[in-house]
This record gives C-alpha cells, structure tokens and sequence, in this order.
C-alpha cells in the first residue's frame, strides 16, 4: 500500500469493535447525534449498529474494503478519534485480518 490514507479503502475498524463511549459526549463540543447511539451500561453508549455479533457502525458508508466514509466524521465520538492505522496494539490490523484484507505495514519512521 503506499501513500494516501488508507482508511478510506477499508472500514473495518467501523465494522468490527463495539464503539462505545461515555454519554456525554452526545452533550459535548463533539455532539454525537444521539439518535446514532444505543444504550450499553447508565453512563455509556455506543455507535448503533457495533454492539452486535456482526458489528457494523449505522454511520458506516461505503462497501468495507473498498470505498468507505463516515457520514458523522466531523461529530465522531472519541474512540473513532483515537484510533490509529498502525497503532502499536495491532488493533487495525486484527480488524483488517477480520475482513480478509492485509495488514498495514509498518509506517516510515520519521528522522
Ligand atoms: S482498520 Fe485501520 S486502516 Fe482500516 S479504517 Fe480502521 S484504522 Fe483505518
Ligand atoms: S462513527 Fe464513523 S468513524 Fe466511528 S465507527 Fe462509526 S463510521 Fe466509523
């Protein structure tokens, strides 16, 4: 894979953990539309579609692995924003493998 950003071909993050996030953040500068959210414990939601055996976030556009988008990028709550392409867990690359597409080598290391 080489240059660009390589989530807009792929998704599978947004289709394979259970995002979820303390409630506020409905209520916060991020404003997570709340009807995109679903009940997980009293104080924590997540992203409608990602607490289920085959999870898959309502925000979710796009075909995974191909061409996706996020239709809230711009109110997406803070697991979404946290998480990285290349993060050191391995993360990325566990959802990836989940969907059949190839793990994301490792980035330049800059000087
Ligand atoms: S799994 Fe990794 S490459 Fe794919 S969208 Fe998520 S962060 Fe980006
Ligand atoms: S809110 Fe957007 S970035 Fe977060 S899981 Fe859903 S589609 Fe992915």
């Amino acid at each position: 894979m080489s240059g660009g950003n390589p989530c807009l071909s792929c998704g599978a993050c947004c289709a394979f953990f259970r995002v979820s996030f303390y409630w506020g953040e409905v209520h916060s500068d991020f404003a997570v539309p709340e009807a995109l959210t679903e009940p997980v414990s009293y104080t924590r939601l997540a992203m409608a579609g990602t607490n289920q055996p085959s999870p898959r976030c309502v925000a979710l556009e796009g075909e995974v692995g191909t061409c996706v988008s996020c239709s809230i990028y711009e109110n997406r709550p803070s697991p979404c924003r946290d998480f990285e392409a290349h993060d050191p867990g391995g993360a990325c690359n566990r959802a990836r493998a989940a969907h059949g597409l190839p793990p994301l080598e490792e980035p330049p290391i800059a000087a």
